[in-house]
């Protein structure tokens, strides 16, 4: 997709107006978080988006420096900061986030640095309630049916299988692709650019980036992932984890025939495997571990998947398909995920881990809970929300990494086998 084309705004409901904060959120001073140009927010607003009518639909898209002045007066007139929405990151979440806002009547622009469709290390298991809130957004990306977790050291194995509807396995540009499709048909505008600046002000947010005409809104959500900008510009950062503590993750694909439809979640001494279905050709094993790991040792210690991804053992061919891809350190800890008029929405709002895999599932849930909050004008209603939102998610995946990296490790596999009741709890209790 190129980012830069001029875009269709499809039909919308009546655009709401962006309340300001309400009573008891604190309206941010104009707070320069970052060196910017000395023009007004208002005409910076103007300047950075063109608007104009095509066959009755509002055509937007970035403005060049040569527009006149009087063009810009008119500019202006159209595009107010009122309802406008920038959302920081075209990944799922900030994909998501846009949708999301444009049926509840904003006017959201996404601005990602990285050509659709995005590729991410990542296990690509839609959760059961990840898989559902794709779904309320009809969306249907194709992929692999998940029918539970499985849990598996050496010839031990723990097995649970969903109670209601399973998840999906959906390759992850596949997913990325299937959501950018839709905000192309909404005609939503993604604008090619990194953000390095956030300004705010009493009404509105100002961002800039090198080649990144300045934009302004009246929210800003960062959804800039784990490494978040967004969260360092506006203070939310806090310090992070020591290095010997910290873990990553690595991802291959293998075209392979799936051998199961459950996630396979094999643990050996040192990292763990992720191995889920899919396509009918197609396999992704993540792993996740200390700083350092290499893929091909840590599967060099794990002789019975290594022999289920040999071409030569199952009679097929080619195996690994495509790089390598990491991410990591995967724990990110926010003081807030609200500051003024910014929100902070999936990874970039903070992440514990990925063992039990359900970054899409919060993100999703917490772009549905940001854009409640922006249209109630309430963003500390957002902090309560996204602390219910994932208190499940960080109880539970703390206490199971804390076991993990504990002598308790290798008895993980055998409890979840001796206590299937507890095990499945869990897995349910995480995947909805
Ligand atoms: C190994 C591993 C396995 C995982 N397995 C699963 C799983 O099975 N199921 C699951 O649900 N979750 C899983 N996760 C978690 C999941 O991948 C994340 O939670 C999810 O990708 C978060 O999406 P996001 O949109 O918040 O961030 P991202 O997908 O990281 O997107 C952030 C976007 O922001 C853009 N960006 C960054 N900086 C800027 C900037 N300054 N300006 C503008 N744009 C910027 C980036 O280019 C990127 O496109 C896993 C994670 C890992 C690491």
């Amino acid at each position: 997709m190129d980012h830069r084309a001029r875009v269709h705004r499809a039909q919308r409901r009546v655009p709401a107006r962006i309340p300001h904060p309400g009573r008891g959120a604190r309206a941010a001073r104009t707070r320069r978080v970052h060196p910017a140009s000395s023009a007004s927010a208002a005409s910076r607003s103007a300047r950075s988006i063109r608007v104009s009518r095509a066959n009755g639909h509002r055509v937007a898209a970035p403005l060049d420096s040569r527009c006149s002045l009087g063009e810009r007066a008119k500019l202006e007139r159209l595009v107010t900061p009122d309802t406008r929405l920038a959302i920081v990151g075209g990944g799922p979440v900030g994909l998501v986030t846009a949708l999301i806002a444009a049926d509840a009547g904003l006017d959201p622009v996404v601005i990602e640095p990285r050509a659709t469709p995005i590729d991410k290390a990542c296990g690509e298991g839609l959760m059961p309630g990840a898989l559902r809130l794709v779904r309320e957004l009809d969306l249907d990306p194709p992929g692999a049916p998940l029918r539970g977790i499985a849990y598996v050291q050496g010839a031990k194995r723990a097995e649970h299988l969903f109670a209601g509807e399973g998840g999906r396995g959906v390759e992850r540009t596949v997913l990325h692709a299937t959501i950018a499709a839709r905000v192309a048909q909404q005609g939503i505008p993604v604008v090619a650019g990194r953000v390095d600046a956030v300004e705010q002000h009493d009404a509105c947010v100002t961002l800039s980036g090198p080649g990144l005409e300045p934009l302004t809104a009246g929210y800003v959500v960062g959804a800039d992932g784990l490494h978040s900008a967004v969260r360092e510009l506006v203070g939310l950062t806090r310090e992070p984890q020591r290095a010997s503590r910290r873990r990553y993750g690595l991802r291959r694909h293998y075209a392979l025939a799936p051998w199961s439809d459950l996630v396979e979640v094999r643990w050996t001494p040192d990292v763990e495997f992720y191995v889920t279905p899919l396509g009918p050709r197609s396999v992704g094993v993540a792993l996740l571990g200390p700083r350092g790991v290499d893929f091909g040792t840590a599967l060099a210690a794990e002789p019975e998947l290594r022999a289920l991804l040999s071409a030569d053992a199952r009679g097929e061919s080619p195996d690994q398909t495509g790089s390598t891809r990491g991410a990591g350190p995967l724990l990110q800890r926010t003081s807030a995920r609200t500051r003024g008029r910014v929100l902070l929405v999936g990874d970039a709002s903070g992440y514990v881990d990925a063992l039990t895999g359900e970054g899409l599932r919060l993100g999703f849930a917490q772009a549905r809970a940001a854009v409640s909050a922006i249209i109630a004008g309430d963003p500390h209603g957002y902090e309560r929300e996204w602390a219910a939102l994932t208190r499940g998610f960080r109880g539970m995946t703390s206490g199971l990494v804390a076991a993990a990296r504990s002598p308790l490790r290798t008895a993980i596999v055998p409890a979840a086998v001796l206590l299937p009741g507890v095990y499945g709890a869990i897995v349910e209790r995480l995947a909805r």
